[in-house]
């Protein structure tokens, strides 16, 4: 079985417990163990999918299609693992399971409690197999939030069945600095932790927020009013970057606080591909800019897999990626004039659509390195239509009804895996040979992650590739059109789907690296 890190967090929401938890699991895989991930989120929507974006910013997607936070997007970046529905689990899903198990009888006339019938729900989300040795699992919201009590609970019953030498509880707490009184403060600390014990839940290790490191003095403080060693309290001081953060736990023994934890050898790790990001970050670089043509600039990380995407694209061509944000709907060539590339990302609805047409024009005829991604797919397709082909009226049928419908609703496709209407998750892609997507993907088969209604129309294929636009990867059906490229053009490429969903930090996206290769060459950086 495999053992848990419990990470809880107090004081304060936003501490970063997916970021914690993350590098904890770093740590671990740089000395060869395996990691898994799990989240739970006490509030009760049954799943994040419905949730206003306003509030929880991007929608991420998982392989199996579950729309869910982007926590969950740094623990696939940050541990390279894959995750499903399973491993985002809210106190909405945990009810909804239990009260529909009542109706349906299965607790056959008992009366149904919170504990058991409850606290048991969610020990079995816990504990569904993973085949690795460790398993992070994070608990939303902020010790003494009412809702997350239950979870609490459920955790310090996990320890109990499981062994509490397989069970490591990690608490993440803020001390704040006074300015006036110079000091850094604990007590939030030592409240929360009591409040935890309240839960019968003793912290094994804390990590505590501060905007520098403790002192020794402070840690012993810290130690002695929250019942553990203080060197189990570790300073988790604000970086540039969070990837940046598993080097600073590393330097602190967050890895031998566990393995003493747990019993494992004292071993050290392989940090090479984070001295490597560090490295970058820190060096005096060239750097690219690129126009991203979107919509939701004012939603904070609604864009977040995208950025990282870049962030990674520029690691792996030894660049540093300027994204310059440029509102779709006041487009003008004048935004893009500068630029070394252009990125059209997903959108929904009407607005800001004409504004990404007129840049995939731009792109286009001015030669620039573009890359388009759902919706970035489907306006280069338009504007093609539209201006290379002739159909003055070609459009999307999420735009109008009155138009040469070029993307559409495919109604009869594969109706039963479209969660909704929606077409969500991971489906398999065939590239052409002899194409720019088989140069970048260096396959023939790959799979990308959809979150999108429409489609381009795949009857227009022959007449698009006789002007230079041509269909480069397809639904192994040969019915969906995944990735468009141009061919006479050095770089202009576009897929249905959303690669920013698996970018790696330490690989790149093969379409990010080959879009921001296309930018490095462009801005004259290289031959
Ligand atoms: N609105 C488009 C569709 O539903 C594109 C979606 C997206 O970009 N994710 O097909």
């Amino acid at each position: 079985m495999a053992k848990y890190i419990f990470i809880t967090g107090g004081v304060v929401s936003s501490l970063g417990k997916g970021v914690a938890a993350a590098s904890c699991g770093a740590l671990l895989q740089s000395r060869g163990y395996t990691v898994h991930a799990r989240k739970f989120d006490p509030y009760l929507n049954v799943d994040p999918g419905t949730m206003s974006p306003f509030q929880h910013g991007e929608v991420y997607v998982t392989d199996d299609g579950f729309e869910t936070d982007l926590d969950l997007g740094y623990y696939e970046r940050f541990l390279g693992v894959k995750l499903s529905r399973n491993d985002s689990v809210s106190g909405g899903r945990i009810y909804w399971d239990v009260l529909n198990a009542e109706r349906h009888g299965d607790y056959l006339g008992a009366t149904v409690q919170m504990i058991p019938h409850v606290s048991n729900k969610i020990k079995e989300y816990i504990g569904r197999p993973t085949h690795t040795d460790f398993v992070v699992c994070e608990i939303g919201g902020t010790v003494g939030d009412i809702e997350g009590n239950i979870f609490l609970e459920s955790i310090r019953q996990f320890a109990n069945d499981v062994g509490r030498r397989n069970v490591m509880f990690v608490h993440l707490t803020l001390a704040p600095y006074l300015e006036k009184s110079g000091e850094l403060k604990t007590k939030p600390t030592q409240m929360s932790v009591r409040r935890l014990l309240e839960n019968g839940i003793q912290a094994d290790m804390l990590i505590v927020r501060t905007p520098r490191i403790l002192t020794v003095e402070e840690k012993e403080k810290i130690g002695m009013f929250c019942n553990l060693p203080a060197k189990s309290v570790i300073s988790g001081v604000d970086v540039d970057n969070i990837y940046k953060i598993p080097l600073a736990y590393d330097s602190q023994g967050v890895f031998d606080i566990m393995a003493q934890h747990f019993g494992l050898p004292h071993a050290t790790g392989n940090m090479a591909k984070f001295i490597k990001i560090e490295n970058y970050l820190d060096a005096d670089l060239p750097s690219v800019n690129i126009g991203v043509v979107g919509k939701y600039f004012d939603v904070p990380d609604a864009y977040k897999s995208l950025n990282e995407a870049l962030f990674h694209a520029g690691l792996q061509n030894n660049v540093h990626v300027n994204i310059k944000k440029i509102s779709a709907e006041t487009f003008s060539d004048s935004d893009v004039e500068e630029v070394d590339g252009i990125l059209v990302p997903g959108g929904f609805g009407t607005r800001g659509v004409e504004g990404k047409i007129l840049a995939a024009k731009y792109a286009r005829e001015n030669k620039v390195p573009y890359m388009g991604i759902c919706l970035g797919m489907q306006v280069a397709v338009i504007e093609f239509a539209r201006n290379v082909l002739g159909i003055t009226d070609a459009s999307s049928t999420e735009l109008t009804k009155k138009c040469t419908p070029i993307i559409n609703i495919m109604a009869d496709h594969d109706a039963e895996n479209m969660g909704g209407t929606l077409r969500l998750g991971a489906y398999p892609c065939v590239i052409k040979k002899d194409s720019l997507a088989y140069k970048v993907y260096n396959s023939e088969q790959i799979s990308e992650r959809h979150r999108h209604r429409y489609e381009m129309d795949i009857s227009f294929e022959d007449e698009f590739a006789k002007h230079g636009m041509i269909i480069s990867g397809k639904s192994p059906d040969g019915r969906l059109p995944e990735i468009i490229e141009l061919q006479d053009h050095p770089f202009f490429m576009a897929g249905q789907f959303h690669p920013e969903f698996q970018s790696s930090p330490y690989t790149g996206h093969p379409m990010f690296n080959a879009f921001i290769a296309a930018a490095v060459k462009k801005a004259g950086l290289k031959e």
